[in-house]
């Protein structure tokens, strides 16, 4: 039943190696990954500046910007003629290691804000929501060595939480989703997948009632709460 009524699979969460530091392969073997795992799209979330981006940071700012819509572009024009959504995203990090995965936005919005990515979060939340975007925050309660563990999330800025990270402890998961739930916020699933032969490839992000083909219309049904979270492949309730 659940199935029927949220057949459009989306990853939400993952890097290629245009852009992210740590990713592996290129945007359109990422596209090609989800394409056979049988989704309808994915949203490319490269790691932003302050994260571990390999963007030329030398570059003007426009130019710098162009490299992240470039990725996803690319991935785009791979899955043309495929019914393949490939969605505009970026995993922002804004600190401390902590990260918000951001969507709805695209390159105009980018490139009219110069030097977003050293904003505090609630100045980087409040330019998103007025441009119409959605935040998540990735892996809330990640413990790795390069997360300050001190700093905890800033629930009053986001409006969803990841309460399924793939390459999270459950633990971690866990927590998060107390979050989420403690907060009234949404819930989100994502990957966080850097290879196109990775594990997390089909067991991760959000099943939706209709296609998102722009990132407004993925944004538009988050926000209507009618939609699923893929947790281990399964579908499960956003909260
Ligand atoms: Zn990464
Ligand atoms: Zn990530």
């Amino acid at each position: 039943m659940q199935e029927s009524l949220y057949p459009f699979r989306y990853e939400t969460h993952c890097h290629s190696c245009w852009c992210s530091g740590c990713g592996r392969n290129t945007p359109q073997e990422m596209a090609e990954a989800y394409y056979s795992a049988g989704y309808a799209g994915m949203v490319l979330t490269d790691h932003f500046l302050r994260g571990n981006s390999c963007v030329d940071r030398s570059l003007p700012w426009e130019e710098q910007m162009a490299r992240y819509w470039e990725a996803a572009q690319a991935a785009a024009q791979w899955a043309q003629g495929k019914d393949f959504d490939v969605l505009f995203g970026i995993e922002h990090a804004y600190g401390d290691g902590k990260e918000v995965l951001t969507y709805g936005i695209g390159l105009d919005f980018l490139t009219a804000h110069p030097g977003i990515h050293r904003l505090p979060l609630k100045e980087y939340a409040e330019l998103v929501h007025q441009a119409g975007g959605f935040l998540s925050m990735a892996h809330p309660y990640r413990d790795r060595p390069y997360i300050n563990m001190a700093v905890g999330p800033q629930p009053e800025y986001l409006d969803a939480v990841e309460v399924f990270n793939f390459y999270n402890y459950p633990e971690e998961n866990q927590k998060a989703l107390a979050l989420a739930k403690a907060n009234g916020l949404q819930a989100t699933s994502g990957g966080d997948e850097h290879s196109a032969s990775g594990a997390a490839v089909g067991r991760a992000g959000v099943a939706l009632r209709e296609r998102a083909r722009t990132g407004a219309q993925l944004v538009e049904q988050l926000r209507s709460r009618d939609y699923r979270i893929i947790v281990n492949g399964e579908l499960a309730p956003c909260i």
